[in-house]
């Protein structure tokens, strides 16, 4: 027997789920399909963020900067403490459950919906059909009016570093190490090297990380990455530029990594190696192709501006449509696409695209870096403001960090923001805003800043581009 659905999602992580959600607000009959089986063998919607990435390496983040913390930071606060003991176990299980709280919520979401949430795997065969496969019972056939692939993406599995799910793990693998590795190699300098770097380092791993590329961070303004290039090595981060991985060999007990910088072979050992060097589209055995869809030449599904594909009725939203490899991004998409599918004109504005690296401090970032601005063309003007002079940021014991700011010259329009700092992640979000406006420096300028508050060096940053930056040094440079 056939089921009847006006959507179809398949892929119910933050691409897919919101997609079925808000499509189901608007009237529609959705089913959204979902594979994922975490190391339990649970199923959970949510994809890579909420079972395997972002959230939990969210969770781990603050564990560790919390056990960094506790040992650098309290005498300072006048706090004295005794033994301190790491349970990673605990550790662990926290962060699953945190996990596991945001998954159960999507059923909870689904239902209050009425979305359809199938566990199991969803293969489209053409003319409207897709087939279920559940991970219990016997296979469906789906049929619906709008199908959308929202498959999400996977590591890439470097033939030289082919994962071993031991030694050689990818992002997901190195959220569950059970113990702390006393070395650690990462391959990529990249959001998830640093980021997962960061996490073990913290926790008292000798953590080296080995980026082909000369520059790092190279999205990011380059003050802004070198300023964070020199914290985190300060942290203990020993970040190897220009550092192409050639070869590595799981020998049981640990790794031996072989790596070539300025033509020059070296070899390193380690007892664990992390392999980060960005994501591929999932579409095997989507039967895609089969049915005629189109893909690039990288393996992304060929979408235009409303996200269609090349098939009459089936669309494609997030990770495996390309662009920015962001959960927020996803979701936007998906919503969009679902109030399009709904005779409505929302878009998605790809040049207001908040990015953040949960470090300590955190790197954030939206539109232009000041190279980019100046490769456009733009004659800029730029203001900068530290966290030094941040009461606030002082009372935290947290005053290390610069925010940028790039605008155009001749039009006073701000075409990009670029931090590091305390909490940037959260500041960011002001900076969206005004790009999502097309504000102006006068339009940032003039809006009150509360006091004391991290967001006050923001402003500064603002009125330095002008030089009217009142806790701050001017640097006007145009
Ligand atoms: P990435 O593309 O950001 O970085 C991978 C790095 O690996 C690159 O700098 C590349 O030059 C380097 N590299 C590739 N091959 C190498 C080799 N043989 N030797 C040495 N270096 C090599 O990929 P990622 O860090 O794996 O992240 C994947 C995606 O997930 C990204 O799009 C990222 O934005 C996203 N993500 C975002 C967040 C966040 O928003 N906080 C967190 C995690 C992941």
């Amino acid at each position: 027997m056939t089921d009847q659905y006006d959507i179809v999602v398949v892929g119910g992580g933050p691409a897919g789920y919101p997609t079925a959600i808000r499509a189901a607000q608007l009237g529609f009959k959705t089913a959204c399909i979902d594979v994922w089986l975490n190391k339990d063998n649970t199923p959970a919607f949510g994809g890579t963020c909420l079972n395997a990435g972002c959230i939990p390496s969210k969770a781990l983040l603050e564990s560790s900067e919390l056990w960094h913390r506790v040992h650098h930071e309290t005498a300072a606060h006048g706090i004295g403490v005794g033994d301190i003991k790491l349970d990673l176990a605990k550790m662990q299980a926290r962060k699953t459950a945190v996990s596991r709280s945001l998954t159960g919520g999507i059923k909870t979401l689904f239902q209050a919906n009425k979305v359809t949430g199938l566990e199991g795997f969803g293969k489209l065969l053409g003319n409207g059909q897709v087939e279920f496969t559940p991970h219990k019972g016997d296979k469906q056939i789906l049929s619906a009016k709008h199908i959308v692939i929202a498959t999400g993406s996977s590591p890439v599995n470097l033939k030289i570093a082919p994962f071993d799910d031991q030694n050689i793990v990818d992002s997901w693998g190195a959220l569950d190490f059970t113990e702390v590795p006393k070395t650690l190699g990462i391959i990529g300098a990249g959001v998830i090297g640093v980021e997962l770097g960061s996490v073990w380092s913290r926790l008292g791993a000798k953590t080296v990380i080995l980026e082909a590329l000369p520059t790092f961070l190279p999205m990011v303004d380059a003050a802004i990455a070198k300023e964070a290039l020199r914290t985190f090595t300060k942290q203990g981060l020993d970040i190897r530029l220009g550092a192409k991985v050639i070869s590595a060999k799981n020998t049981g007990k640990a790794v031996d990594v072989e790596y070539e910088v300025n033509g020059e072979k070296k070899t390193e050992t380690f007892d664990k190696l992390i392999v980060a060097v960005g994501r591929r589209p999932n579409t095997d055995g989507l039967n895609a192709r089969e049915i005629g869809v189109a893909f690039d030449e990288r393996g992304f599904v060929k979408v235009d501006a409303n996200y269609k594909t090349n098939v009459p009725g089936i669309y494609a939203v997030g990770d495996v449509i390309g662009g920015a490899m962001l959960a927020h991004k996803a979701i936007e998409e998906g919503v969009a696409l679902a109030e399009q599918l709904h005779g409505e004109h929302t878009q998605v504005n790809y040049n207001a695209v908040p990015s953040v690296i949960y470090t300590m401090p955190e790197v954030a970032w939206t539109g232009l870096s000041e190279e980019q601005a100046k490769a456009k063309g733009y004659e800029v003007k730029v203001g900068t403001a530290p966290f030094a002079a941040n009461g606030r940021a002082k009372a935290m014991e947290q005053a290390g960090g610069t925010i940028k700011i790039i605008a155009d010259a001749k039009t006073d329009r701000v075409l990009g923001i670029h931090m590091i700092g305390p909490y940037v992640s959260e500041l960011v979000a002001e900076a969206v805003l005004g790009l999502e406006f097309a504000a102006t420096v006068e339009d940032y300028a003039l809006t009150m800043h509360g006091h004391p508050s991290l967001a006050e060096t923001f402003h500064e940053a603002i009125l330095s581009v002008d030089g009217r930056a009142i806790h701050a040094v001017n640097k006007v440079r145009k």
